[in-house]
């Protein structure tokens, strides 16, 4: 159990159970990765632990890059819109894979995956830790899912709230 501000988080997924569900995605992206090179594209900041450790257990060759998704409001009328920073490779012809620590809304990585498929990948998958599916509000294809949870806030392994929190082995939920 922690305790940050004034929220109480208590134990929600072992750090056990995620390492092995993590070796699990691994295994299945290197067999349906076998003849590809993909480019692993990570959604910091949630998404680095996952990143960090599902990476080490993908053998096929592969290029591991990192992305901010800053939110921005260009008129009253669109609200919010997202820019992406910080990806310096041609993604033209490649076959991406896009890592996200959560899927809530969908918001988030629905307009990420717009503007990454705008730019003529050769494929695009899209692999999360968490899913909540009872708060998803667009169509998404998450093709490597670690975990489906509950419509509730988590933290930990790389998920924050308000910046703290991220730095746990396991994940913890909102008591
Ligand atoms: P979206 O609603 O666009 O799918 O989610 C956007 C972002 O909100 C996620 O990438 C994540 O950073 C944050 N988020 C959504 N649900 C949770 C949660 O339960 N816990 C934490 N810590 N962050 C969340
Ligand atoms: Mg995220
Ligand atoms: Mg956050």
């Amino acid at each position: 159990m922690i305790t940050i501000k004034d929220k109480t988080f208590v134990p929600f997924i072992s750090a056990e159970a995620i390492q092995t569900r993590i070796q699990e995605l691994a295994e299945q992206i290197n067999q349906e990765y076998a003849d590809k090179q993909p480019l692993i594209v990570v959604v910091l900041n949630g998404a680095f632990l996952f990143a960090a450790d599902l990476s080490k257990h993908l053998t096929i060759p592969c290029e591991i890059t990192f992305i901010r998704v800053a939110s921005y409001t260009a008129t009253e009328s669109s609200g919010q819109l997202k820019q992406i920073l910080g990806l310096n490779e041609s993604i033209e012809g490649r076959d991406l894979i896009v890592v996200e620590d959560i899927v809530d809304t969908g918001l988030t990585l629905y307009e990420v995956c717009d503007q990454l498929q705008a730019k003529g990948p050769s494929s695009l998958t899209i692999a999360t830790l968490l899913f909540k599916p009872a708060a998803l509000k667009k169509q998404l294809d998450l093709h490597y899912v670690g975990f489906e949870i509950e419509n509730r806030f988590v933290l930990g392994y790389g998920l924050d709230y308000d910046g703290l929190g991220r730095n746990t082995p396991d994940i913890l939920v909102l008591q």
